[in-house]
């Protein structure tokens, strides 16, 4: 056993850089957290040398004891985490991201060809829901299956469920899709609900951003009403990178067979047992009542950021946020995402450009995302999230003043930001 540092010390500085960077500055990507060491610890540990394709009980390879014993373990951790009946609901957990759990539930419930409906992306929706462009079918969602999106009210920037539900009534979908990834509002279950049986449509949730703040019970539960949820296992819940697919059982195990089926074999080979025990462990850490004391602070600390920069005057989607994160529209300021997330980065602060309802352009969106996720994780809280609007307001209002003298070219800006005193004062600050 050589470690790391001696047997690769190109990759250990790297990662050492990238420890030294996620800690120094904050971060405020919706989308990401910073997961326990003993999660990492049962990521990088020796259960990534194994093959154990197929599912407990039923390999194809030999010497699978242990990792029947883990797969069982994660699974019934992903139920208690969820409060759900192992009698009602079952769980795959072998998908190897968000994105493929997506796509092994839409080969498990549809035909190619048949019809979804999700939030579009440029409402706060995902890429993987249908996403398609005027020119150009973008996701395979989109590629394999027909997709009508459905849309975020542009005065409000809340979900117009009217709309969706007079064009589910034209489109007749195979499958509602809720859930996004830059919407700050819960979700009506309730609501979509009856849409999709209106349409005899599968009713499925993608929870990715929000399941730590569901299996804690801080929003509206999904389960409640759909028949199949997908989440990631690396945002609010704090687990490794990988993905989860709950399914209804039903009496002959139909959905639970296609799920399994559309996992592996259709869409995946091998399971990641290491990531699976990575799984397993941010689990158990779920189930403890101080994750459920993280998530409301997770909340709190999202509308303490929200709070600050409404009282300054900013402009943000649905006037704030119930969720851990905000999207904050730039448009009325004159300043696009891509110019304050690059100034962010200059100073220590990370998080990322998003597009905003009525946006016309995915490559130069109106808006950024902020999310509360991994600073909550550093134990932060609404005093501190104070401080962190602060930082933001300084750095939209230095943005503001560098666009008035560089011009509205992308270039221009970031060189003067690069010699920008106030922005070198911003970084000192934030560190
Ligand atoms: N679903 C939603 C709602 C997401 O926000 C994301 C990622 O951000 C995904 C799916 C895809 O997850 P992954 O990046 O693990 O494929």
């Amino acid at each position: 056993y050589t470690p790391l540092a001696e047997a690769d010390p190109e990759v250990h500085q790297i990662i050492e850089n990238e420890t030294y960077r996620q800690f120094s500055g904050l971060e405020l990507i919706a989308s990401e957290n910073l997961t326990s060491l003993a999660t990492m610890e049962a990521n990088g540990s020796i259960l990534t040398n194994k093959y154990s394709e197929g599912l407990p009980g039923a390999r194809y390879y030999g010497g699978n004891e242990y990792i029947d014993q883990l797969e069982i373990l994660c699974q019934q951790r992903a139920l208690k985490a969820f409060n759900l009946d192992p009698k009602i609901w079952g769980v795959n957990v072998q998908p190897y991201s968000g994105s493929t759990a997506n796509f092994a539930t839409f080969t498990a419930l549809l035909q190619p060809q048949d019809r979804i409906m999700g939030l579009g992306l440029p409402s706060g929706g995902h890429l993987t829901h249908g996403y398609y462009t005027a020119k150009k079918k973008i996701s395979a969602s989109s590629i394999y299956f027909q997709s009508f999106p459905y849309n975020v009210d542009p005065s409000t920037g809340y979900i117009n469920y009217d709309e969706l539900k007079k064009n589910a009534d034209l489109f007749k979908p195979r499958m509602v899709i809720c859930g996004g990834s830059a919407y700050p509002r819960d979700w009506d279950y309730a609501k979509l609900a009856e849409v999709a049986k209106t349409q005899s449509a599968y009713l499925m949730a993608d929870i990715a951003h929000i399941s730590g703040l569901v299996a804690a019970q801080v929003q509206n539960n999904p389960f409640d009403y759909c028949d199949i949820v997908t989440t990631t296992t690396h945002k609010t819940l704090r687990g490794p990178r990988a993905g989860m697919i709950f399914f209804r059982k039903d009496k002959d195990a139909e959905i639970e067979g296609r799920v399994n089926a559309a996992v592996f074999p259709a869409c995946q080979g091998g399971p990641h047992n290491n990531t699976i025990a990575g799984i397993a462990v941010a689990l158990k850490q779920v189930a403890d009542p101080a994750f459920k004391e993280y998530a409301t602070a997770v909340i709190k600390n999202s509308q303490a950021i929200a709070k600050v920069l409404s009282g300054k005057g900013y402009k943000l989607q649905t006037d704030g946020s119930e969720n851990h994160l905000i999207l904050w529209d730039l448009r009325p300021l004159g300043l696009t995402g891509s110019k304050v997330e690059n100034i962010c980065d200059l100073a220590h602060i990370t998080l990322n450009k998003n597009a905003v309802s009525g946006d016309t352009s995915a490559l130069v969106p109106g808006g950024v995302r902020i999310g509360t996720g991994a600073l909550t994780s550093r134990s932060m809280g609404e005093k501190d999230m104070e401080k962190v609007a602060e930082f933001l307001d300084r750095v939209v209002q230095i943005s503001l003043d560098i666009q008035k003298t560089s011009g509205k070219k992308l270039v221009d800006f970031m060189k003067a930001a690069r010699e920008s005193d106030a922005v070198k004062q911003l970084n000192k600050d934030v560190e």
